[in-house]
């Protein structure tokens, strides 16, 4: 990819993944190759939207290995002031947009000696390119991923076809919770615990 700090993609994707989010796949408008990243990365999204222009960062979920594009989940949140309203309703495949580079405020810390990967809802877009990174450099990890149902489970039947045992699955609705303080324990010195999810999993 050639010089600046902004690329400008083109929607070539777009899958409603859950009744509330959808996913999407964005293209260099160039057809240049997109750059690497590394799991944990996101991209800050600027959309035009008349003369207002709204930026919100969306974690990157992976790069296709040709490098032709990279996706997005995006949840569609209540009390929008726009951005991810905007997302679900006024793009569409041929829509434009401009992406930042890839910023990484969320890395794998790879001198670990396992990795427990802790996702709720749409907190698991970065845990699954973790996982995905994980995998790749045949590193020990266990993810842990928490939905409000079956519907709402936008990545789990592809993340147990890529992850099999190492996934296991918690549903709101049969009042099944992540419990942190039964996975900690007997873990080996050196894990290191990553999670992405609402504010009260975090405080939990
Ligand atoms: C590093 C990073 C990665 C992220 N990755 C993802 C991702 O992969 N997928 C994803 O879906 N999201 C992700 N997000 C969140 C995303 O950037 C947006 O914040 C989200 O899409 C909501 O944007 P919005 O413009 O629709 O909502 P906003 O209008 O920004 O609203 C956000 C929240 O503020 C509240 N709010 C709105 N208006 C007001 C008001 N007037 N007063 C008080 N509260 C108000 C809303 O209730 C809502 O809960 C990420 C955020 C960060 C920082």
């Amino acid at each position: 990819m050639s010089g600046g700090l902004e690329i400008p993609v083109r929607v070539v994707a777009v899958e409603q993944a859950t009744p509330t989010v959808r996913r999407f796949s964005l293209a260099s408008a160039s057809g240049e190759k997109l750059p690497l990243f590394s799991a944990g990365a996101h991209v800050v999204v600027s959309m035009q939207d008349g003369h207002h222009r709204i930026r919100n960062p969306y974690s990157l979920i992976d790069r296709a290995p040709d490098g032709s594009h990279y996706r997005i989940g995006v949840v569609r949140t209540p009390n929008s002031r726009g951005g991810s309203v905007f997302m679900h309703e006024r793009v569409g495949v041929g829509s434009e947009l401009v992406i930042s580079m890839p910023v990484n405020l969320f890395p794998l810390v790879h001198a670990g000696r396992k990795h427990i990967l802790v996702a709720g809802g749409i907190g698991i877009t970065p845990i699954y390119a973790m996982a995905e990174e994980l995998r790749s450099r045949s590193q020990r990890y266990e993810l842990h991923y928490a939905m409000r149902d079956e519907a709402h489970g936008a990545f789990a039947e592809e993340l147990v076809a890529r992850h099999g045992d190492k996934v296991r699955l918690y549903r709101d609705d049969r009042q099944e919770v992540i419990r942190v303080d039964e996975i900690l324990p007997n873990q080996p010195l050196g894990t290191h615990l990553y999670v992405c999810g609402p504010e009260g999993m975090i405080d939990a």
